[in-house]
Parts: C-alpha cells; structure tokens; sequence
C-alpha cells in the first residue's frame, strides 16, 4: 500500500505518498486512542461525487468530541480536504480514510499535551465487491466475542481501538471457513458484523439492532430511507435475537465497502429456506428486498438518485 505514486493530506499540508511516515512513539499507535472514518467517491453521470461525506466528517468531529480528542480543522475544511485528495490523486472511484491521531510528544495515559494530527489517505476504489459475490452473499458465525457495550467504549464513535474486537471476531470466523461474523452484544442480543450493520426482512417489515452496542451506520440510515421512502417498507429499530436472523425471510449487512450483501448462511442455517434444505451457492432472488435495495443503493451512490 505504501510504496505508490499519489499524495496524502496531513494537517493541511501536502505529502507525496512514499514519504508519509509517522514516529515510533506515536501515541495512537500504542494505545489505540484515535478516530477515523471510511468515506467513498463515485463517478456519476455529473463527476466524481463523495457519498454523504458531510455525514461522514460529522461523525468523525463527533468521534472526536466523544473521545475528547481537539480538532484543529472544522467539517467545511476537512470536506474540502477530502475533495481535494480526489483531484490531487486524479481519482473517480475512490475509498478515503480521514484519521486523527495523537503525535509522538509523550506515551502517558492522560495524553497531556500532545499534538492532534488529521490525515487523510484516498486511493482507487472501483467495485469492492463483485456482482456475483453482492448476489451470492456472505456465509457467517456468530462470533463468541461480544461486541462492545456502551460502559465499556464509546459504541457511537469508530475509534481505531474497537477494530481490535472486530479483528478477533473475523478472524475467529474467517479460519473456521466462513466470510464474516456476526457479532452479540455482551447481553446476547444481535450487534453487527465485525465491520457493517445487520438487518432482517420478516413478513415484509424490516428490523435492525437499535444503536447501542453497533455504530451508527450510514449506508444504515440510507437503506433506512431508501426502504420507508422508496419500497414503502416499515422499518423497527430494536432489540433482535439470534433466531430472528437464522429465521429470517431475508437478512443483509450494510456497509461504505461493503455496500449491501446478503447474508445467505448462519451458523450452518440457510437464511430464507426451510429446516434442512441445503446450502446452495445461488444468486438472491432478483425481486428479493435485498436485490430491490442493492438496486436503489446503487444508483443512490452513483448520484442518479436524490440522497436527501
Ligand atoms: N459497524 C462497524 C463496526 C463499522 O466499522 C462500519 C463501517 N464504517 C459499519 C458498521 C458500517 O458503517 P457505515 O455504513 O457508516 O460505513
């Protein structure tokens, strides 16, 4: 990843990319303590256009706010930062990575005095995941990790230290053979994917774990918006279980990356089919909610549909 032509932007300055370093000591490597964001650019019919990044730098700044991290740079000039690591870079389809991070001035807990840092790093982006792959969907575990609790760490705020969580459930599931996990809370209750919400359709009504233990996810809220305002589909934001998703008519994770893929298979039961049907690796029904969603989605991000 490092070794490659481009730019990156840290506070406000320009740095060819091969040169971008950082110091040992960097206090955010050690502990963790930082924030960031995944933001995505598509070209549309109009241009390049960057999908609700005003959604995404507001996170950031409140991420930030939460973890009581200074942030020398307002959301207007980190937008325009954004947008400018797309031109300098001559980039269409693109994935950027604003992050803020503490400096290498002293490895105490209290972080007293330290310098704050904003970078951000944009490469080329085009579809992350295949049309086949986005069809077939994802094979899960539900992980034996639970996924933070709101005591614990700051579940609104994508903290670089939570992805430690993430790590150890993913690759729990990833050796055992599966895609993805799904993660509970530490009370047992559905969370999210190590990296991306969950959703299920029963009965034609949608539900999603209410934000607790999950972050809060915009390509949630706009499959949110897209479902009420467009299919007409009711949405219930709550408590789910386990079972609900195994016995779901339908059920998907959401991500910026990851768009909507469908969750075809968990813990060995298939998602949609009756007891004991096989596994087959089939396509989702063209006229599935998912498809239906990915469709919208699709054309949402690439600037055909209003994103209001
Ligand atoms: N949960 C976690 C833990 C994530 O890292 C992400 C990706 N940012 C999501 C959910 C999905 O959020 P978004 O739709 O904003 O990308």
């Amino acid at each position: 990843l490092y070794d490659r032509d481009g730019w990156l932007w840290l506070d406000g300055e320009w740095q060819p990319w091969r040169e971008a370093q950082t110091h040992l000591l960097t206090h955010t490597l050690h502990y963790g303590m930082g924030c960031f964001e995944g933001v995505r650019a598509y070209a549309g019919e109009q241009g390049t256009h960057l999908f609700r990044v005003a959604e995404h730098t507001r996170r950031l700044l409140d991420s930030a706010h939460a973890l009581d991290i200074p942030v020398a740079f307002d959301e207007a000039e980190l937008i325009e930062a954004q947008r400018q690591c797309l031109v300098r870079n001559e980039l269409r389809n693109a994935y950027l990575k604003p992050t803020v991070f503490f400096g290498a001035e002293g490895l105490g807990l209290r972080a007293k005095d330290l310098s704050v840092h904003v970078m951000i790093a944009a490469w080329n982006l085009g579809d992350y995941i295949s049309a086949e792959a986005a069809s077939l969907g994802l094979r899960a575990l539900t992980s034996s990790w639970a996924r933070h609790h709101v005591n614990i760490s700051l579940c609104r705020a994508k903290t670089n230290g939570h992805y430690v969580n993430s790590m150890l459930a993913l690759n729990t599931a990833v050796k055992a053979g599966f895609d993805e996990t799904i993660m509970l809370d530490p009370e047992g209750y559905v969370a999210e994917a190590s990296a991306a919400n969950v959703f299920l359709l029963r009965d034609g009504v949608l539900h999603t774990p209410e934000v607790t233990s999950c972050l809060q996810g915009i390509t949630r809220d706009s499959v949110i918006q897209l479902a009420r305002d467009v299919l007409g589909i009711e949405v219930r934001e709550r408590r789910v279980t386990r079972d609900e998703l195994y016995t779901a008519d339908e059920a998907f994770v959401t991500g910026t990356a990851a768009e909507i893929l469908p969750l075809r298979e968990l813990d060995g039961r298939h998602v949609g089919a009756r007891a004991g049907a096989p596994l087959p690796a089939q396509p989702i029904a063209e006229d599935s909610v998912t498809a239906q969603l990915q469709g919208l989605y699709r054309r949402v991000t690439r600037a055909e549909l209003d994103d209001g």
